[in-house]
């Protein structure tokens, strides 16, 4: 794998990741906890090694969030959340900080690394956001990886599905309650040693949801964001919440307007959140990040040039 070199190191680079809110719940077994820890890490390091080597911002959360589609744990790519019809569609959206480009796809259904078709279209450049068999067409135009539909099946995301329907939870949120649905969408946020930042979200979006729903995580302003100016925001967690709260643009913009820190920012918008919605990963220029969350845990690490690298699902 080739990435873009960088000379520079005269910026603090920094990396956050997320595998969802929600999480496993507090009693699940010991190993299944150190699996989500372990592949926590194992994502946070090729995020490290790339920007630590001088690496770009967009090539680390881009690799970082293509492992983590691969990785059956996740709600992204092979492990997505199934859908009402027992299918899966795969939300995603990359942005580049410098120029505010974005590249996004909704509702594909046979794209093996949604996160790479996003990041494809973003530098094509001709629009930003494709959904649906457009999205799927276009990665064979493009000659990216596609896969049947049953590629994404995992036992595990079946089985919980099938019991939230047997418990006739129905909406999502109840099934989060009651513990039958563990979300895992992923993320990355990061800034470069060039003091360049970008952000990438991948999901599969919420259990059990209508065929064609879309949520925040393609979304840019809403469950992704990244500006210079100010932060790289991915979110997750309930996508409706964070859509009626255009919840990455408001970081930034109280960060642009009213010249909050970082920290000050996210709290300001996680706070005003229904409760359990979920939480979000950010990073500005200078390195800062911030990690906040409104529920139960998220999945999440964090990793830095001062030798920070730390994952967790509860309190750090
Ligand atoms: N935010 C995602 C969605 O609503 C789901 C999640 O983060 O778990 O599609």
């Amino acid at each position: 794998m080739h990435f873009a070199m960088k000379s520079s190191t005269s910026h603090r680079w920094a990396i956050a990741i997320h595998g969802g809110a929600g999480t496993i719940a507090r009693d699940a077994s010991p190993e299944r906890r150190r699996a989500y820890l372990e592949a926590l890490e194992k994502a946070l390091a090729i995020g490290r090694d790339i920007l630590a080597s001088g690496g770009t911002s967009l090539d680390a959360v881009e690799q970082v969030v293509r492992a983590m589609e691969d990785d059956p744990l996740f709600n992204a790519g092979h492990g997505a959340a199934v859908n009402r019809n027992g299918e899966y569609e795969l939300d995603s959206c990359i942005m580049d900080g410098r120029t505010l480009a974005t590249g996004a796809i909704a509702a594909v259904r046979h794209v093996r690394n949604p996160i790479s078709l996003a990041r494809r279209i973003m530098e094509d450049g001709e629009h930003v956001l494709i959904a649906g068999p457009g999205g799927d067409e276009y990665a064979r135009q493009a000659g990216l990886e596609t896969v049947e539909n049953s590629y994404f099946f995992t036992e595990d995301r079946h089985q919980r599905w099938q019991r939230l329907q047997q418990h006739q939870l129905g909406r999502h949120r109840a099934g989060v309650e009651a513990g039958v649905v563990e979300r895992g969408t992923v993320g990355a946020v990061a800034v470069d040693c060039d003091g360049n930042i970008a952000a990438a979200t991948s999901t599969g979006g919420l259990t059990n949801k209508l065929p064609g729903r879309v949520g925040d995580s393609p979304l840019a302003g809403v469950g992704t964001y990244a500006n210079n100016a100010t932060c790289a925001v991915s979110c997750t967690g309930n996508g409706e919440d964070f859509i009626r709260n255009t919840v990455a643009f408001r970081v930034s913009a109280g960060m642009e307007y009213k010249g909050l820190s970082l920290d000050v920012a996210t709290e300001a918008v996680i706070t005003r959140l229904p409760a359990e919605s979920g939480g979000l990963i950010a990073v500005d220029r200078h390195g800062n990040l911030s990690l906040p969350y409104n529920s139960v845990g998220m999945n999440r690490g964090a990793a830095d040039s001062t030798g920070r690298f730390q994952v967790a699902i509860w309190d750090w």
